[in-house]
């Protein structure tokens, strides 16, 4: 792979961890954030849908986390030199499924391969 494309990925990676590392403290802000009517009255819908909000800030949390993991693992492989081979089968990943998914670790054929024993 040229370098330039190199370091544009790191680049986006490096960007897309700020943002993911952004999502998730934003989550966890809303989370901790006290619902303004807390205590006064009953407001069984205002509770629901805090429950549910919750609900959702976890699971968008969950999903940052696991991208986040994947981003982290990637620029861990670009400083170990083994950036943009696939971890199951050690081919070359095409580089432009690389531009598509700068974070991929497996080639298309393992990746469908993984995603099929799932
Ligand atoms: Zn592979």
């Amino acid at each position: 792979m040229a370098s330039e494309q190199y370091a544009e990925l790191r680049r986006r990676l490096e960007g897309e961890r700020r943002r993911l590392q952004g999502d998730i403290a934003a989550l966890d802000a809303e989370d901790h954030q006290p619902s303004d009517d807390a205590g006064i009255g009953n407001h069984i819908a205002d509770d629901a849908s805090d429950v549910m909000n919750r609900e959702r800030n976890a699971a968008l949390r969950g999903n940052a986390n696991d991208l986040l993991a994947q981003v982290d693992a990637a620029l861990h492989r670009i400083e170990t030199g083994a950036y943009g081979t696939c971890e199951r089968c050690g081919q070359l990943i095409n580089p432009e499924r690389l531009e598509a998914l700068p974070y991929a670790i497996y080639c298309i054929t393992c990746q469908a391969e993984v995603e099929r024993e799932r």
